[in-house]
């Protein structure tokens, strides 16, 4: 059964990271209250919510408590407890169910959704044993990738392989008890896109402009809009996200992550069913923001259009550039110099660490070339720029 979540109505979010506290902000235009759950005090969506349930996220009667106060429930990261969010399914609202949560928890079940879809993913085989990877080396060919199936992000639980003397170690490393292991042919990419589509609980669905993402130590660096690749290969990237988003019955937002090796050959390398870091750029640079548009799906309002109204080039703010951007805004950073002009985005997390993503600043500009510059000329971010390309 569909239904329309009206403004008014309260927002209930499982998480309370900066996802969350963007979805709503973008939702508290529309008048929708917020009510998050998560276990740190003062979380960064707690601090722009109307309450927030101080609990971890596997606490039962935290989350009845949370569905209590709540509409509609959403979540912001995809490591939802299954036990949770099934019991939230059966005894409250949650239009993205948990199936799809249960279909990206694992990365063999993704590729499997995917592949049914129509859609292309890198070439791979499932590891049980250590005979099952060099059989599997041999078939791929190297270099290639062994991934765990679960719990892994920016780039942790996996090892490239060069050769098949490299197999063993990996597979000690990696594999215990419970753990699933996928290998993937290694892609020889030009360029990682992302395409973030949303669908409504009754099928209504719109993808954003493909973002030409750039990773540094397997975490977002640079979202660059509209991505350097061909037309068509946009075209092709938005046509993939829509299938992916329509076979697997979305309701709210699927970020669909993609390889482009040249020519036609996209391949997608994950998923994630939330809002995503790739989709910032699109608070400044599109006529709906991502957080706007999944307030929109899970409510089952009509979609907004997913218009580019400028280029834009996201960089992401990790703790170790925090500091350094603060000072830039004292000195005036934050003036709109050359045509580029940056939009400041900070979490409001309490602690600072390296590698911790903190913020975010979107650069507006006519072009995306004079944004790079901006970002080169910060000296905030020395030496990322250039690394782009797979890394072996
Ligand atoms: P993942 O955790 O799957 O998102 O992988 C993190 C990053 O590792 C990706 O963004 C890629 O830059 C790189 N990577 C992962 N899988 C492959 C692959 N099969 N071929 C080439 N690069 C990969």
């Amino acid at each position: 059964m569909t239904k329309v979540v009206l403004p008014g109505s309260t927002i209930g979010v499982l998480g309370g990271g900066q996802l969350g506290r963007m979805m709503a902000l973008a939702g508290a235009h529309m008048g929708y209250r917020f009510v998050t759950l998560d276990p740190t005090p003062d979380a960064p969506c707690g601090q722009v919510s109307a309450a927030q349930i101080v609990a971890a996220y596997d606490d039962r009667a935290a989350a009845r408590e949370l569905a209590r106060s709540a509409d509609v429930i959403t979540y912001e990261f995809e490591n939802v407890d299954s036990g949770v969010a099934r019991m939230l399914e059966q005894e409250s609202y949650v239009p993205q169910g948990s199936r799809l949560l249960h279909t990206t928890q694992h990365r063999l079940r993704e590729k499997r959704a995917v592949e049914e879809a129509g859609v292309r993913v890198a070439p791979y085989r499932q590891v049980e044993s250590e005979k099952d990877l060099l059989d599997a080396v041999d078939l791929l060919g190297t270099p290639c990738v062994l991934k765990t199936a679960t719990g892994g992000y920016d780039g942790k639980g996996q090892r490239v392989l060069h050769s098949e003397d490299e197999a063993e170690a990996a597979f000690a490393e990696l594999f215990g008890p419970g753990v699933d292991l996928v290998l993937e042919k290694f892609i020889d990419f030009e360029k990682e896109l992302s395409v973030i589509a949303a669908r409504t609980p009754d099928g209504e669905a719109a993808a954003f402009p493909a973002a030409e993402n750039v990773h540094v130590d397997n975490i977002l660096h640079l979202s660059i809009v509209p991505a350097r690749v061909p037309q068509e290969v946009q075209e092709k990237a938005t046509e993939m996200a829509l299938s992916v988003a329509e076979s697997l019955g979305v309701a709210g937002l699927v970020a669909v992550e993609m390889f482009w090796a040249g020519g036609d050959e996209l391949y997608v390398n994950e998923l994630a069913p939330r809002p995503h870091n790739s989709g910032h750029y699109t608070i400044e640079a599109c006529v709906t923001s991502q957080f706007e548009q999944h307030v929109r799906a899970i409510c089952n309002l009509p979609l907004g259009p997913t218009t580019l109204l400028t280029p834009a080039v996201m960089v992401n703010v990790l703790g170790e550039h925090l500091e350094p951007l603060i000072r830039l805004i004292e000195k005036g950073g934050m003036r709109s110099r050359g045509g580029v002009t940056p939009k400041v985005h900070i979490y409001g997390k309490a602690e600072s660490r390296p590698k911790r993503k903190m913020g975010h600043v979107t650069l507006v500009a006519d072009d995306v070339d004079p944004a790079l510059a901006w970002i080169e000329e910060a000296g905030i971010w020395e030496g990322q720029v250039a690394k782009t390309g797979p890394v072996r």
